[in-house]
């Protein structure tokens, strides 16, 4: 049967939003995201990044370097709780007129947020159920994406989350919940009546 998934935005919910992040050591994780991650892991949920990383199509620096910061990413999780994303999805393309420079990168494309070509990808690659699946991310753009996919979305107030419920970046949404940070986030995912069906969901913990 197919399984469902954590789906997690990168910046302003695993890590502290900084901008297009140039120097790997300025990649730091928001204080309890390894935790929250860690005990994703420990009740069966699939944790899956899912992230637009404009940055090689406006030519910022190469593709090598958004692998690089995942590998910083994943190292921190690692050392700081024993956390891990069972597979991580982004989208290095930027069309045109949304500031794409790179010939390489620049494109339309059905994988950047918010449409759903990284869920949908992730869904065919490791046999993922999408309508029980979540969606957690700190802008509108999240939460329409969850939509589109037929996830749960949940707003994360870290990040551009506090400015998106204040009205103040992009646009009105209206998520399935609104959680301080991950840890409160994934607090409410294991609580929800999905997590119980996992091997090691609800019930053990
Ligand atoms: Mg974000």
């Amino acid at each position: 049967m197919s399984r469902p998934a954590v789906f997690l935005d990168r910046d302003g919910v695993l890590n502290q939003e900084a901008g297009y992040i140039h120097r790997l050591e300025d990649l730091h994780l928001i204080p309890g995201t390894a935790q929250a991650v860690r005990q994703l892991n420990e009740a069966g949920w699939f944790c899956c990044l899912a992230s637009n990383q404009a940055g090689p199509a406006r030519g910022y620096y190469p593709q090598s370097h958004v692998d690089a910061l995942h590998d910083r990413l994943c190292r921190l999780l690692d050392q700081e709780a024993g956390a891990k994303l069972d597979a991580l999805y982004y989208c290095p393309y930027l069309s045109g007129p949304e500031g794409g420079k790179d010939p390489e990168f620049t494109r339309y494309s059905t994988w950047r947020k918010p449409n759903t070509g990284m869920l949908v990808a992730a869904a065919w690659d490791w046999d993922l159920d999408l309508s029980r699946s979540v969606m957690v991310g700190d802008k509108a753009t999240d939460i329409d994406l969850a939509k589109n996919a037929g996830c749960t979305g949940i707003l994360v107030t870290t990040g551009f989350g506090e400015q998106v419920l204040a009205g103040n970046y992009q646009h009105a949404t209206q998520p399935d919940f609104v959680a301080a940070n991950l840890l409160e986030a994934v607090w409410w995912i294991l609580r929800s009546p999905r997590s119980s069906q996992l091997p090691n969901g609800f019930e053990r913990l």
